[in-house]
């Protein structure tokens, strides 16, 4: 049945003249038949760069938006409308208009994991791979309101050095539920191995503080492109890694002969893991569900995009 399906994919892809994106923490299965997987940043690079009629987007809401408005000529789908993303929604059009008008002087940068409404108000868009980047390239004497996810936001001051930076409260319900208490546990257990943790995570503070004091290696935090450029340069490798555990099935792939752990088990999207192979087909034979931008908010919001992927 599975492998009629993956067929039944390929020859649709083909014909309508479809590139499939799929994210790194999508399931295995949608992974497998996707032409390009990544992180945020890259599928949004993927995007701007696809040459083909329709663009298949095999991760969230944001990420879709962000494809048709880097690409608005394009047909751009999703398999599941409601894969959405919790952190995304933790910061509200109106919220971000709120806090603003308190700091108008202010230069508004948002992770990309933001409705369209929010980037067409920020002044940049980051991702956890570039946002230390975005923010040291920010006049230093220049306010910063950062948001919405407030670990990140933490990771990048802290990394910085600013002081300027104001956060919004904002977390990822998945990476927030990861704690210093469950690291401190898979030391314990995994002796040998090293620490990949995502900046998004409830521990990173802590953990940062941890490995500064201590002088510690074995933790890094990486975003999941990072990941799985850390695992490529170790063949053999025995990895903790904190973030949502579809990315296993890549970091496997890059680097078979090495170990992965999951911090915890529970690391799951549920947002991520509703796409499924019956789901994309069904989104090719009947070219559902577009995601389109409206002009007036795409004029706006290309601009932080713009500067998201020039300063990546
Ligand atoms: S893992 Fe978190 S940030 Fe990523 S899509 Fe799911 S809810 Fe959003």
């Amino acid at each position: 049945m599975e492998k009629e399906i993956i067929s039944k994919i390929k020859k649709l892809k083909k014909e309508k003249d479809v590139v499939i994106l799929a994210h790194n923490y999508q399931i295995p299965e949608v992974q497998d038949i996707a032409d390009f997987v990544g992180d945020s940043l890259g599928l949004s690079q993927k995007a701007k760069e696809a040459g083909e009629r329709i663009i298949l987007f095999c991760g969230v809401h944001f990420m879709a938006e962000t494809a048709s408005i880097l690409c608005p000529d394009k047909k751009v789908l999703i398999p599941d409308l409601q894969a959405g993303c919790s952190l995304s929604d933790s910061l509200a059009l109106l919220q971000l208009k709120e806090w603003k008008k308190r700091y108008p002087d202010a230069v508004v940068v948002t992770y990309v994991n933001t409705s369209a409404e929010v980037k067409a108000e920020s002044d940049y868009c980051v991702t956890s791979s570039n946002a230390v980047r975005v923010v040291n390239s920010i006049p230093e004497d220049k306010m910063i309101l950062f948001g919405p996810d407030m670990f990140l936001g933490s990771y990048v001051s802290r990394v910085t050095g600013r002081k300027n930076i104001r956060l919004w409260a904002g977390e990822c319900h998945v990476h927030a539920a990861v704690k210093a208490e469950d690291i401190e546990r898979a030391r314990k257990k995994h002796l040998k191995a090293r620490f990949l943790i995502h900046p998004e995570c409830g521990c990173v503070t802590s953990c940062m503080i941890d490995a500064f004091d201590k002088g510690e290696k074995d933790s890094i935090i990486l975003s999941t492109e990072g990941m799985i450029r850390e695992v490529e340069k170790n063949k053999e490798g025995e990895y903790v890694i904190a973030t949502e555990k579809g990315i296993l099935h890549r970091l496997k792939k890059v680097s078979p002969s090495s170990k992965f752990y999951p911090v915890s088990d529970e690391l799951e999207c549920k947002y991520m893991k509703l796409i499924t192979l019956e789901k994309v087909l069904f989104s090719l034979e009947n070219e559902v569900y577009e995601v389109k931008v409206k002009k007036e908010i795409r004029d706006k919001a290309i601009i932080p995009i713009q500067r998201m992927v020039e300063i990546a």
